[in-house]
């Protein structure tokens, strides 16, 4: 039986669908994660405790837990832990040195630029610098964002120095908010100010074996994405555009791949088309997040996250085949903050036709914030029909039908 370490930061709804997906490919299955804390030993195993801050510790502790066939992250800030462990224990697996640089979008951007990609005009600054100094430098309009989050969290545009220094001013009360200190990451003492690419944008799922990428699905993203910030809404594959436009996306992506080092393991990509060419945003060491992976059925309706388990314990998944149809996923942005209070018109919106699921992740009182600051989304939408403009109809349809019921949360007192 394979054995396959889970490296996750997170005890939600991916973490299980892995554990899952391993229990019904017949793998055995290990589970690590820093969240030991609040976990109720959910399957009955016992999770060994991590601390991400901590990377070659927890190296040490989870290569004495092996041996191990295959190891996999789930989510971002597990991405580095796990290629360290995966080093140590000869497993194949993409580099520490390249996930570290997909972490860092500093890092990343130097690759691509000694790679020859293109990249836009960027400069790093510290949190701790006079804003005056970055605005005086900046190429307008420009985006500026932290080295290390994810999500677009902290991701905005400005257009002029005024914005420039309104926008530095709540990066750095958000770099130094209490959940991003609590990281404990180097790379979030800084900004990275960025020229704005025009242009549609699109993401790429895909899997990378032996150094060569392959592109499992591309995801149209139709609402635009000009700014100020950069809320994921719908992504719907396949792509509506050209053959052309794909491969060269697809060349694109495999480019950024090689110029990261990344060989062995999943990717995800956010790409940007414009009629200079395709601009490569970013190339994550794992898969797409949360629930989106439900987008993805492949043959036999096996999920995502089975193709990447067996990938991992070298399995050939090169025959594998994504299914036929179209599919999309709705990211529910928060549209205020306060404390979430509950839905109405689920049950309408499930009944619109090629909706598949309506997933209410928010919970009864639970507090929730927007982007920039926020890192979450009030649920997902799904969506499969023969074409894609069915589906993204039919998310559409479905979120008009949603009304969320957002209280005012009182500011409490001594904070
Ligand atoms: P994250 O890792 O938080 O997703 P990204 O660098 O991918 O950070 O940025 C998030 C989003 O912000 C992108 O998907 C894109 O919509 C927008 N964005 C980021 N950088 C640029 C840029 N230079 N030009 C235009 N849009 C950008």
């Amino acid at each position: 039986m394979p054995r396959v370490l889970l490296v996750a930061a997170t005890t939600g709804y991916q973490t299980r669908m892995f554990a899952d997906a391993a229990r019904r490919a017949g793998f055995d299955c290990t589970l690590a994660t820093d969240r030991c804390h609040v976990l109720e030993d959910p399957w009955g195993d016992h999770a060994i405790a991590v601390r991400f801050e901590d990377p070659y510790g927890s190296r040490d502790t989870l290569a004495a837990a092996g041996p191990f066939n295959g190891i996999v992250a789930v989510a971002d800030r597990p991405t580095y832990l796990a290629a360290l462990t995966a080093e140590v224990l000869g497993i194949p697996h993409h580099p520490p040195a390249a996930v570290a640089a997909c972490r860092d979008k500093y890092l990343a951007r130097q690759r691509f630029q000694s790679a020859g990609l293109p990249v836009p005009e960027f400069f790093r600054i510290s949190i701790d610098s006079a804003p005056s100094e970055g605005a005086a430098r900046a190429p307008f309009p420009c985006v500026l964002k932290p080295l290390g989050l994810s999500g677009s969290r902290g991701v905005m545009r400005a257009n002029d120095a005024g914005e420039f220094l309104a926008a530095f001013a709540r990066l750095r009360a958000l770099l130094g908010s209490r959940d991003v200190a609590a990281l404990r990451e180097a790379q979030n003492r800084y900004i990275q100010v960025e020229s704005f690419i025009e242009g549609r944008e699109f993401a790429l799922e895909g899997v990378v074996t032996r150094g060569e990428l392959r592109v499992l699905a591309i995801f149209d993203k139709p609402d635009p994405l000009d700014g100020p910030f950069f809320e994921e809404t719908i992504y719907v594959t396949p792509s509506r555009e050209s053959e052309t436009t794909q491969r060269t996306m697809m060349e694109a992506t495999s480019r950024a791949v090689h110029a990261l080092g990344l060989t062995q393991g999943p990717i995800h990509a956010e790409v940007r088309a414009n009629p200079d060419g395709v601009w490569v945003l970013e190339v994550a060491a794992r898969p797409i997040g949360g629930l989106c992976a439900r987008t993805l059925r492949f043959d036999h309706d096996m999920p995502l996250e089975e193709l990447i388990l067996r990938h991992a314990v070298g399995e050939d998944i090169s025959g594998v085949r994504l299914r036929d149809g179209a599919s999309g996923v709705m990211m529910i942005p928060i549209p205020k903050a306060g404390i979430y209070r509950g839905v109405e018109g689920s049950e309408k919106a499930s009944q619109v036709r090629d909706v598949e699921e309506i997933a209410i992740t928010a919970k009864e009182g639970q507090k929730i914030l927007p982007l920039p600051e926020g890192a979450s989304y009030l649920g997902f939408i799904f969506a499969r029909a023969d074409s894609p403009e069915r589906v993204e109809q039919a998310l559409r349809e479905a979120h008009a039908c949603l009304r969320f019921e957002i209280a005012t949360a009182l500011p409490v007192a001594g904070r």
